[in-house]
């Protein structure tokens, strides 16, 4: 998945009193386009760095300038990466705009970097969006100790937006159901949804089985979980056993498709970039029937 990276390292609580040098990583967003190092070969990417834009001339002066509106994001591998605001990085030779979809791509190489890259995709898009206190109108400070925006007048105090969500894998014996919402998609996806208020996650997962397709389940476990940064969201998988009626009723607003596969049919239908939780647990699925059997103890309750 687009987290596992292994042998690499990336760090993500704040340091308020980080100060951008000269060899630190840089980056700039506008909307869903990332400003990265101008490559030859176009799958990979990589981090700008102050030295690689600034002329030595120049740098002294520049870099003051600079330190003022950059923002501390994480640390890759022993690196900082900043943020800086795009008009440092749009008019630079060295930059290249790519969509920030370029993370998605079959690179394992490059795993760390787009993992990098996207997760500070989603900490712009909270910077971008949290520029004033929602309760007094006044515009906001950064928080020293803690990844905060904060009221000078009011003291209301912002953190970081995560919106929990869920996936989850319903099977019936050797079959999985699997979703389109759209057609144009070229894989399917598991069932998915975001949490409510007072939910807990395996309540998420009954509610938008049932909603999405009118099936009821069970035996709901835990599988794994994944930062999914582009839709600013922290995902936890879950698989769970068809309770009762397996015919479905699809709810159109949500989805275009919903079926029963069966697992040996199950090749085709995901993605195999690694990056996706949804992809790795249908492959999960797929190659371990074993874990999916129904075992002595479960005939107990039935
Ligand atoms: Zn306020």
């Amino acid at each position: 998945m687009i987290q596992d990276i292994y042998h690499h390292k990336m760090e993500v609580v704040y340091d308020g009193e980080a100060v951008l040098g000269e060899n630190d990583y840089i980056i700039a967003f506008q909307g869903r386009n990332v400003y990265m190092k101008k490559q030859k070969d176009e799958t990979s990417g990589a981090f700008l760095t102050c030295e690689d834009i600034l002329p030595v001339e120049y740098r002294k002066e520049a870099m003051e300038k600079f330190r003022r509106d950059a923002i501390y994001l994480l640390c890759l591998d022993g690196r900082r990466l900043f943020l800086l605001p795009e008009k440092y990085l749009s008019s630079c030779p060295q930059a290249q705009q790519k969509d920030i979809n370029i993370f998605r791509e079959k690179n394992e190489e490059g795993r760390p970097v787009s993992f990098a890259m996207i997760t500070a995709w989603h900490l712009y898009r909270w910077y971008e969006e949290t520029k004033f206190c929602g309760a007094c109108g006044v515009r906001l400070r950064h928080g020293q100790k803690e990844r905060t925006m904060v009221c000078p007048i009011c003291g209301n105090v912002i953190y970081p937006r995560i919106y929990p969500a869920i996936i989850a894998g319903i099977y019936d014996d050797d079959r999985l159901l699997l979703t389109k919402m759209s057609p144009d998609a070229r894989y399917y996806a598991l069932v998915s949804g975001y949490c409510e208020v007072g939910e807990t996650v395996e309540d998420t997962v009954r509610r938008e089985v049932m909603e999405e397709t009118g099936l009821s389940v069970k035996d709901i476990r835990y599988y794994k979980s994944q930062p999914w940064a582009s839709s600013q969201s922290i995902l936890s998988g879950f698989f769970a056993r068809l309770d009762g009626d397996s015919h479905i009723h699809i709810d159109e607003r949500e989805l275009c498709e919903a079926r029963w596969v069966k697992r040996d049919k199950l090749e085709d239908c995901y993605s195999k970039n690694g990056v996706s939780l949804t992809a790795e647990m249908m492959e999960y699925f797929q190659k371990h029937p074993e874990e999916f059997e129904i075992k002595r103890m479960d005939t107990s309750e039935e």
